[in-house]
């Protein structure tokens, strides 16, 4: 989706890197986070003071590779080293699929999936990851384990203003944000943390340290270019499209219309409903309009994903995200010419449906 937005921007977003640059260990030896391009550095800070969705002051930026790194590094960071039993790591369903499996991938003894948040009711320290905007459905949201002894970890990759309006700037001790739902730089494998506590940052630092040995140079060198072009874009307009957001944020809002419009249509499915806010980034009011479409299958069809496979639109069935499997998950952030297939095939099902039983019948 993001491509085109890209393309436009021509060499203002290429970098050259010639054989004998960036090739030590080390961008800032002296620092906490000695891996961290000091240039990546103060583009992060530059975005969130310009986008307004994330307090910096104060805080140790941790460099990873994606925010899937920096996901295992918190989790590392937080876990008391010899404690009886692994820690329990929770978070509310539906939850982002991949943290059931990226947490027990290893069988950890510092740390264990405990699934929903919701119905967590153990003794003792845990870690509640907070998503919000939520992967997979979109919604805003606010820690819901209310026991003392947790840690809280804000997953915020999707508070950008494409996604959802900017009502302030999030202040939470940890904070993982990632170039993936940002700028759309997936490949990159760039994310960063913002860490109010000196030890935690420490910890993620040594895991990365140890998982790695630090993050690609050249990675954050692109990675501070493509920063800087969206922040300079935000300041001095230049495209007829305006900034990278406002691009992102008119491509998002079309989709979810013509995405509801489908939906009508075809009588068989249920998408979330979000009340507007205001945005102080874009200066307007409006609704979410998530990276992902949370969709229910209504009765009697039980099994969504396989219905939908069989009306040929590929998606993750609800299971994977601690739900059932009336509900599946699909990205809203494919290219035009997908996208336009997918909706084109979704407002089509009913129709398809009962071509078929009329060949039956026949
Ligand atoms: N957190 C959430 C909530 C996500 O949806 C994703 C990407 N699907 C990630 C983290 C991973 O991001 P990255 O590509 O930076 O590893």
């Amino acid at each position: 989706m993001y491509e085109r937005y890209w393309q436009q921007t021509g060499d203002k977003s290429t970098i050259l890197i010639p054989g004998w640059q960036s090739m030590s260990y080390f961008s800032d030896a002296g620092s906490l986070c000695w891996f961290l391009e000091p240039e990546f550095a103060k583009e992060i800070i530059r975005l969130h003071k310009m986008v307004g969705n994330a307090v910096t002051e104060d805080r140790y930026i941790v460099v990873g590779t994606g925010s899937t790194q920096l996901y295992q590094a918190v989790l590392y960071a937080l876990s008391p080293p010899d404690a009886a039993e692994p820690l329990s790591v929770v978070s509310a369903a539906p939850y982002y699929s991949s943290y059931p499996l990226i947490t027990d991938c290893l069988k950890s003894g510092l740390y264990k999936w405990a699934g929903d948040a919701q119905s967590f009711n153990k003794e003792g320290p845990y870690i509640e990851l907070v998503t919000s905007p939520n992967n997979p459905d979109g919604h805003v949201r606010q820690s819901v384990v209310n026991k003392s002894g947790g840690i809280l970890v804000h997953d915020l990759a999707y508070y950008w203003p494409q996604y959802s309006p900017i009502a302030a700037a999030a202040d939470h001790d940890i904070m993982l944000f990632t170039v993936s739902k940002s700028t759309g730089h997936a490949g990159m494998r760039i994310g960063w943390a913002l860490v109010k506590d000196e030890e935690v940052a420490k910890k993620m630092v040594k895991y990365v340290e140890l998982n790695t040995i630090g993050v690609s140079k050249d990675s954050q060198l692109r990675a501070a270019k493509v920063l800087q072009v969206v922040t300079d874009g935000c300041k001095y307009p230049t495209s007829e499209e305006g900034s990278l957001f406002d691009f992102a944020a008119n491509v998002m809002e079309e989709r979810w219309k013509l995405l509801r419009a489908a939906v009508r249509q075809s009588g068989l499915f249920t998408l979330p409903e979000f009340s507007p806010g205001l945005c102080r980034f874009l200066n307007s009011s409006f609704a979410p309009r998530p990276a992902f479409a949370w969709l229910k299958c209504e009765a009697p069809i039980e099994d969504c994903e396989a219905f939908l496979r069989s009306n040929k639109i590929l998606t993750r069935g609800g299971k994977h995200f601690g739900v059932g499997p009336q509900y599946v998950r699909i990205s809203m952030l494919d290219r035009d010419e997908n996208y336009d297939v997918f909706v084109q095939r979704l407002s089509t099902i009913h129709l398809r449906q009962s071509m078929q039983v009329d060949e039956t019948v026949q």
